[in-house]
């Protein structure tokens, strides 16, 4: 009797452990395109068009190489919609008994093929730089999880940039170089686009039929949809953009929407490209002196660091983390997320972006949409269905930890030390956001202040109980501290102004 190795939209890698556990002649490949993934959370249509896409072309793949593939298109009359659902008929179908396949990074997804009434085996993910033993052993007993101790760990165990047992260069981390604002007169590597052939201009069609009314852009559509492609943009990636990598990393400019970032995101999620290659061509770049060493480090860290370490946080935390709400907060997300007006002009770039290219960089994520939601108290899990549903490179796995623990706080700590907050005169230092803003970034009261300014001072009174012995937080508190008591209320006054407005429906 044949097996069915279930392949999901996020698991498009030859290697994969399901497959290599399988009998090409016997087994049977399921893959399914199901309304229940992509309409629960409202994806972005960029989204929806590069996995579909993404999922055809491989299926294409697998039959070239001889497997037996059942594909349920998403508007066949049969399709359950669901993936369960399509486990159950295919198995009918076939006569399977058993179910094979690689861990979802979901757990919702997880927990219904467990509760599914036939046995599924369930393989660890192997496509990652860290086993989950590594890091549950790491973690044990830890009274703090912090990424750059697990970096240091896995970077030993890759051997990436190490002379000996020393880092290249003396030190493990080159960040303090990377701070640097960009100018908007520098030259910028425009990126690959990637004209739409057969499979996905069907999706495409597709996509826009079923999903008329979900917020972002379809066209135009210019992603990667094979790792032919994938590569391509890699290299792209090495030759033009990794060598300012490092320096403009926090930077932002309004209108460029990657600067030198590297927008892979996508496709390492979907498995199109692997972790590990990527961070050995990057040092690769610097041994042959293509690259700085801030650079080549920069790029790797972001990888093998903080890729690693939030999926190992998303395995160690299980099905509940995405309901934390350590600081209570509760407002709903304004409507200026889903592209409503607003007056900020660096909230009002950050979603143009993200409505047009489902992307946005990380400093974009971090300190504007991110800082913005966690200053006016919006319900995490509103800023999580938010973060999920509009980035193309979103899976629960890495979007949650980024977002409900080092955006939002809201589990308390696990992942970020301190709560990324800040007043509007860091986005100042690093953007060219302010210029153009109808408010002022210097002022902290009045109609005309920047908001990030007011409700910074509101999240540090309101939350003062918990974070005041924060070693890294005295500084901000003893600002606070230094203020005059008639400065003070005059702030406050306007923080509380722009939150009676976000509840009555208006986006400052
Ligand atoms: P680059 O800046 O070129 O970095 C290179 C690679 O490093 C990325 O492709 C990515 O794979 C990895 N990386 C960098 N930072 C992180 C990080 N913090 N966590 C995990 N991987 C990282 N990343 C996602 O892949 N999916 C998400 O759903 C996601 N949601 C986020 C939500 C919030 C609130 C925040 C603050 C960050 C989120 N990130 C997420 C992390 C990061 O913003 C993106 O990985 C990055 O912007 C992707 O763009 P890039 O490929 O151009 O990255
Ligand atoms: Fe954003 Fe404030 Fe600057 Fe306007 S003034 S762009 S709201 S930080």
């Amino acid at each position: 009797v044949s097996r069915l190795v279930l392949i999901l939209g996020d698991q498009l890698t030859p290697a994969l452990s399901s497959l290599s556990q399988v009998d090409k002649a016997r087994d049977v490949v399921v893959m399914a395109e199901v309304m229940g993934e992509a309409a629960t959370q409202r994806h972005h249509p960029k989204k929806i068009a590069l996995i579909f896409s993404a999922m055809r072309h491989f299926a294409e793949r697998l039959r070239a190489d001889g497997w037996r593939v059942r594909y349920s298109r998403l508007d066949d009359p049969d399709n359950s919609q669901s993936i369960t659902g399509e486990l159950l008929r295919r198995a009918a179908e076939t006569g399977a008994q058993e179910v094979i396949t690689t861990t979802p990074g979901d757990w919702r997804l997880t927990e219904a093929l467990d509760a599914l009434p036939l046995p599924v085996t369930r393989l660890e993910d192997s496509r990652f730089l860290a086993t989950e033993a590594e890091f549950s052993a790491w973690a044990k007993g830890r009274k703090e999880l912090r990424m750059e101790f697990f970096y240091r760990l896995i970077r030993r165990k890759h051997g990436l940039l190490m002379e000996g047992d020393k880092p290249a260069g003396g030190k493990w981390n080159y960040d303090a170089e990377n701070r640097k604002p960009a100018r908007a007169d520098l030259f910028r590597p425009t990126l690959p686009r990637f004209a739409p052939d057969a499979i996905t201009r069907e999706v495409l069609d597709l996509v826009a039929q079923h999903f008329p009314d979900h917020f972002g852009d379809l066209h135009p559509f210019g992603f990667a949809t094979t790792p032919e492609e994938a590569e391509q943009a890699a290299t792209h990636f090495f030759r033009a953009a990794l060598p300012e990598f490092g320096t403009y990393q926090d930077a932002m400019l309004k209108g460029e929407d990657t600067l030198y970032h590297s927008l892979l995101s996508p496709y390492l999620n979907l498995g199109l490209l692997d972790p590990l290659d990527l961070c050995r061509r990057a040092e690769a770049e610097w041994r042959a002196g293509r690259a700085p060493l801030n650079a080549a480090e920069g790029f790797i860290r972001q990888i093998l660091g903080w890729r690693e370490f939030v999926r190992g946080i998303h395995l160690l935390a299980g099905p509940g983390y995405t309901a934390q709400n350590a600081l209570g907060h509760s407002r709903p997300l304004p409507a200026a997320y889903w592209g409503g007006e607003t007056r900020m002009a660096c909230l009002s770039d950050v979603v143009r972006a993200t409505r047009e290219n489902a992307y946005a960089h990380h400093i974009q994520r971090l300190m504007v949409t991110g800082n913005f939601a966690l200053l006016a108290g919006v319900d995490p899990g509103a800023v999580h269905d938010w973060y999920l549903s509009v980035y193309a490179d979103a899976h629960e796995w890495v979007e949650a930890p980024n977002t409900i623990g080092m955006s939002q706080f809201a589990d308390g700590g696990m992942v970020a030390s301190k709560p990324y907050v800040s007043s509007g005169a860091y986005i100042d230092r690093m953007s060219d956001y302010c210029g153009g803003c109808s408010y002022d970034v210097k002022a902290r009261s009045g109609e005309a202040a920047c908001p990030f300014n007011a409700l910074y001072w509101h999240f540090l009174t309101r939350h003062r109980d918990r974070f005041a012995a924060n070693h890294r937080m005295r500084p901000m508190f003893a600002n606070l501290d230094r203020m005059d008591a008639a400065t003070r209320d005059a702030v406050l006054d306007r923080a509380e102004a722009i939150l009676i407005g976000m509840d009555a429906g208006k986006s400052p």
